[in-house]
């Protein structure tokens, strides 16, 4: 099969979160299934160009008509860890993609209306017809909709998209001048309820309903997500019309990439181990306080990494920090703040306890870091507010770093309580879960994992390896997306 993933991330090039890791990671499981696969992506100024080789201009004039006129566009292709990715590159006034940063800006909505249409462009006018095009998010929302209603009379009706939506609660929605812009035009007909019409906002378009309404299928990254979508508030609006599309809808879990994610060859930690020498992993502990410059004492580390946003429970994960430190446990963050209440609350925070040598708050995105924190703590904890599937708790998994997590969407699905869960034997457990949103649920939960780190070490380490032996690569997952592929091929 022959399959173009069309992304706005792609690690370890383009990373702002999880979408960048399963873009990576299912593109390299479909291709050691031997299937063909290729990636296109927008070549922002401030990608990691270091992971990129043999970067080349490989198409020169492509001409993407838009708002009237046509944007002329170059289009660069290398290849990222054996992966063949396609960079476009517009040359217009507007500079979409060098604004040095991947979102954020008061038009991105134009921004990925442009990527999308110039991707099709791209495979329009080269003759690549893949079997099919995944897109991901409301970044590549309209793809399905400007196949099916302009570019499939451009010789491309063979092609079939399957749609991920890997977090709802970003949708693109935009005004009809984006309409305008793609040349989709016709305000009337896609501001119909059943096509593009925002659910609650009358006057708007819906980016992320367009990849609903008019792809083959639609995934959301696991099981339990899929389900929230539906019959919570956890979609944002758009329960509705996954309501009418049922048929079409499911959740696959997300793995990540064993061989970027793997403490027995990570070439970013300083001692390397398995399950069976776990011991080993203490000494990233130590390597990791050596760099942060905090205490060497008999106390386990907690850590969170993620982004610093209202999903992943700010207030829940500062309230960890404080009470793992009442509880005798360090405590690292990692995180990248998304706006500028969040950032200015953490900075303060992070002056205020600057002499503190029991803990360290890192605000900034760094992926190396990340592998020693992995690495290096005892816990992770991750209290969401929702969370699609989440990959943190996976590596942390991965590495022996026990989560201790709130139990809501994919977290449900991959981290089961070491006390009260029912549905595993005692032998298969390999985290801590709490279900309240409250400081008190996430105490319970965190008190019994700081608890069983000091007072039972064995216990402690006997579960470290029974979520080090949980398998979350994508060799699961991804047959899932091959045996989908194939599904919607034959259609
Ligand atoms: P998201 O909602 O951001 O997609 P996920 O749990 O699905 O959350 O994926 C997060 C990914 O991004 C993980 O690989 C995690 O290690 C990484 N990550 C998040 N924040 C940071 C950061 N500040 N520095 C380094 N890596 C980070």
């Amino acid at each position: 099969m022959y399959i173009v993933q069309i992304a706005s991330e792609c690690a370890p090039v383009i990373k702002a979160g999880g979408l960048g890791d399963v873009v990576y990671g299912l593109s390299k499981d479909i291709e050691r299934r031997e299937h063909t696969v290729e990636i296109i992506l927008p070549m922002y100024d401030c990608m990691r160009y270091d992971h990129i080789w043999g970067l080349h201009n490989a198409y020169e004039d492509l001409n993407v008509s838009w708002g009237g006129g046509s944007v002329h566009c170059s289009v660069f292709c290398g290849w990222v860890n054996g992966l063949l990715c396609f960079f476009i590159q517009p040359h217009s006034n507007d500079n979409f993609f060098n604004r040095g940063c991947y979102y954020g800006c008061n038009d991105d909505f134009m921004r990925f209306a442009f990527f999308s249409k110039a991707a099709l462009e791209f495979l329009c006018v080269t003759g690549k017809r893949p079997d099919i095009l995944h897109c991901h998010d409301w970044q590549t929302g309209l793809i399905p909709v400007m196949l099916y209603e302009m570019y499939k009379w451009r010789g491309m009706d063979s092609l079939r998209v399957a749609y991920t939506i890997h977090n709802f609660k970003h949708q693109g929605i935009a005004g009809s001048d984006v309409l305008a812009a793609t040349g989709l035009g016709n305000e009337g007909y896609y501001f119909s309820y059943d096509r593009l019409r925002d659910n609650f906002n009358p006057f708007g378009i819906n980016l992320m309903k367009g990849g609903i309404v008019y792809s083959n299928h639609v995934n959301t990254v696991s099981p339990h997500h899929a389900w929230e979508a539906r019959y919570s508030d956890v979609s944002y609006g758009l329960g509705h019309t996954l309501d009418v599309h049922q048929g079409k809808f499911s959740g696959i879990l997300n793995g990540i990439d064993y061989n970027t994610w793997d403490p027995e060859t990570d070439e970013f930690i300083p001692h390397h181990y398995t399950a069976k020498n776990i011991s080993s992993k203490a000494k990233n502990r130590e390597a990791l306080r050596e760099r942060l410059l905090l205490r060497n004492d008999k106390k386990p580390i907690v850590a969170f990494i993620g982004r610093l946003d209202f999903q992943k429970g700010v207030d829940l994960v500062h309230h960890s920090l404080h009470y793992s430190l009442r509880r005798n446990a360090q405590f690292v963050l990692l995180g990248s703040p998304t706006g500028k209440e969040i950032s200015d609350r953490f900075w303060s925070e992070k002056h205020h306890l600057n002499e503190n040598p029991d803990c360290h708050l890192e605000l900034a995105f760094n992926e190396e870091l990340a592998h020693l924190i992995y690495a290096g703590a005892d816990m992770i904890v991750i209290p969401s507010n929702f969370e699609p599937c989440g990959l943190t708790q996976l590596i942390g998994l991965r590495y022996g770093t026990v989560p201790v997590v709130r139990g809501v969407g994919g977290l449900v699905d991959t981290v089961f309580d070491k006390d009260y869960d029912e549905n595993h034997e005692p032998e298969e457990r390999n985290g801590f879960v709490f279900y309240q949103n409250d400081q008190v649920a996430l105490e319970s939960a965190l008190e019994r994992a700081i608890g069983l780190w000091h007072y039972f070490p064995d216990e402690f380490r006997q579960l470290q390896k029974q979520g080090m032996e949980y398998d979350y690569s994508w060799k699961t997952s991804g047959k899932k997306y091959i045996e989908l592929y194939d599904f919607l091929r034959d259609k």
